[in-house]
């Protein structure tokens, strides 16, 4: 059993948060069109929507935003930055972006052409949309147990590497425009992908001539997982295990909201001195000089200071055991859960919560609701609403898993936070029949779940 672990910080700088009652709550639902994205915040009690941004910052951190050089070009926050990332990361080049979607929007424009096939793990939902965005096709090549929300495998987000050779091969080396993979899978309940597996991957793409692209944006946690779950690992230091991960790559995607403790920014990078040309021209266009890409020289430095301190042993050890100690607490009490615990989130399977909601009518977004009317909580839907596809044929095709994903902000809950989010749970467990299924009433073509409208039916 997971003890909560006692945080190594203390606190220095408070946020008011309060919680208002029921019937507000349904009022601020209602106008939202029953879409928790559509919320203020200050109506929520507990924000799980996403870890994406929404860290604290240390006071390292802090102390260099006040050091930070606002020059245009040649900022020495951007070199800052740059040894940072030569440290972990060790590609030649990288170009910061604002979020990690701008990178993924400039690689899709460098290499996607119309038919050209991008396979992953699992893409996540930003990535997806701008290979889709380009002409690209993305697809997924997960192990099957990634889909058995109960198989302990401690690395679900690994490639079937059967299946990824088998569709190269089918599909044609050269219809291929770059091949990635998610480190932690985050649409796919942020499991894990081990050290072998990555290496296997990297063999496939490199036989192949295929360029390889990792979905950086939870590289922590992951070289973390593999230390504490993958045998000959337990004595390496996450950054030599993170050194090691990107060391198989020709270049990654990145945002600094996630394992960069940073409230915004991002970066692309790579290998390829060609395609940094390339990147660096499209920057100029959409982001900004190569050496600020639409961040100020702040959000630079606090990108530098934070992607080391997420390889803290002290602090990743803090970060897993919070979300093993929801997980498990979850289970405890009989909710379905994604197991084993994953890095930044508790993902409820709120197919099996309400299985006499169908996809189709979203049982991850009732659930989402519920929990909001409850305990004024907020998660978010990775299910129907994110990822459900209307064929031309008129059919829809659902994903296979119906998804309530707590997103755990960086240093920022208590347990007496997580406790409530627990026991709001654990109450619509008990009376879970009387929930209903949701309509939309809009819905946008890319991305619909930031922006749809829905009523109850
Ligand atoms: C958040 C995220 C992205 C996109 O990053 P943004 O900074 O939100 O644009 C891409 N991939 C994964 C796995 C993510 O979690």
């Amino acid at each position: 059993m997971t003890e909560y672990p006692p945080e190594p910080f203390r606190i220095k700088m408070t946020e008011p948060i309060k919680r208002i009652d029921r019937h507000e709550r349904e009022i601020a639902l209602r106008n939202a069109g029953y879409n928790l994205f559509g919320l203020k915040s200050e109506d929520v009690f507990v924000d799980l929507l996403t870890d994406s941004g929404t860290g604290a910052m240390s006071q390292a951190q802090w102390a260099a935003l006040m050091q930070a050089d606002e020059s245009y070009a040649g900022a020495s926050s951007f070199f800052r930055l740059s040894r940072a990332i030569e440290t972990i990361f060790g590609f030649n080049h990288f170009v910061p972006t604002h979020q990690g979607r701008a990178a993924e929007n400039i690689l899709s424009s460098l290499l996607i052409k119309p038919g050209l096939y991008v396979p992953s793990n699992m893409h996540f939902d930003t990535t997806e949309a701008n290979i889709r965005a380009r002409g690209g096709l993305p697809v997924n090549l997960v192990i099957e147990e990634a889909f058995q929300p109960q198989n302990q495998h401690p690395f679900k987000g690994n490639m079937d590497l059967a299946k990824l050779r088998d569709f190269v091969k089918k599909i044609d080396p050269r219809n291929i425009a770059f091949g990635m993979i998610t480190i932690t899978n985050n649409a796919g309940g942020g499991q894990p992908v081990s050290m072998e597996n990555l290496r296997a991957v990297a063999a496939i793409y490199r036989e192949f001539e295929i360029p390889f692209f990792i979905d950086a944006c939870r590289y922590a946690e992951n070289a973390y997982f593999i230390k504490l779950r993958e045998p000959g690992y337990a004595h390496k230091s996450p950054l030599e295990i993170a050194r090691e991960i990107f060391s198989l790559a020709d270049g990654a995607t990145m945002s600094g909201k996630k394992d960069a403790l940073a409230n915004i920014g991002g970066f692309l990078a790579m290998n390829d001195e060609t395609l940094y040309r390339a990147a660096c021209n499209e920057l100029i266009l959409r982001e900004g000089f190569p050496t600020y890409g639409g961040l100020a020289g702040r959000d630079l430095d606090a990108m530098a200071v934070g992607l080391m301190e997420a390889l803290d042993e002290s602090y990743l050890a803090y970060r897993l055991a919070q979300t093993a100690y929801v997980t498990e607490k979850l289970i405890e009490t009989g909710i379905p859960v994604i197991e084993p615990p994953a890095g930044h989130a508790v993902y409820v399977d709120a197919g099996l919560f309400l299985p006499h909601i169908p996809p189709h009518e979203f049982p991850a977004l009732s659930l989402a609701i519920e929990l909001y009317l409850e305990g004024g909580v907020r998660g978010v839907e990775v299910g129907s609403v994110m990822f459900s596809r209307e064929e031309a044929s008129g059919k829809s095709t659902h994903p296979r898993l119906q998804l309530l994903r707590l997103a755990i902000p960086r240093r920022v809950y208590t347990q007496a936070h997580l406790d409530h989010v627990i026991k709001s749970l654990a109450s619509i467990f008990r009376r879970r029949e009387n929930l209903r299924g949701y309509r939309i009433t809009y819905a946008p073509e890319f991305l619909r779940h930031f922006t749809a409208q829905f009523e109850p039916l």
